[in-house]
C-alpha cells in the first residue's frame, strides 16, 4: 500500500482538477466518496475502520482528519452536478 493512503482507501486522482485524491467508502452505502490526499487539520472526514465518516470532536479526538474533495476541487460544482465519475 502506497505511503499516506489509510486502510480502506484507495489512492487516485481528481479526473476534474487532476489533484491527489484518496477513495474512501462511506458506511451508509459503500459508494466511494473523493477525500483530499493530503490530511487537513481541519477537514471534515476521518477514516474510521476503513470507512469515511464525518469528524466529530468528541469521539474522534486525535485522528487524522481529511477534507473532502467536493469542498476544495475547483470543479465542484460539476461533482454536485453528478457529471464526473471516478
Ligand atoms: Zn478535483
Amino acid at each position: 500500500m502506497p505511503i499516506g493512503a489509510p486502510a480502506g482507501t484507495t489512492p487516485g486522482y481528481c479526473s476534474s482538477c487532476n489533484a491527489p485524491i484518496l477513495w474512501a467508502r462511506t458506511g451508509r452505502n459503500d459508494k466511494a466518496k473523493p477525500l483530499d490526499r493530503r490530511p487537513k487539520g481541519d477537514g471534515n472526514m476521518v477514516i474510521e475502520n476503513e470507512r469515511a465518516v464525518i469528524f466529530q470532536p468528541r469521539i474522534h479526538t486525535g485522528m487524522t482528519r481529511y477534507m473532502t474533495h467536493f469542498a476544495t476541487c475547483p470543479q465542484g460544482s460539476q461533482w454536485s452536478k453528478g457529471e464526473l465519475r471516478r
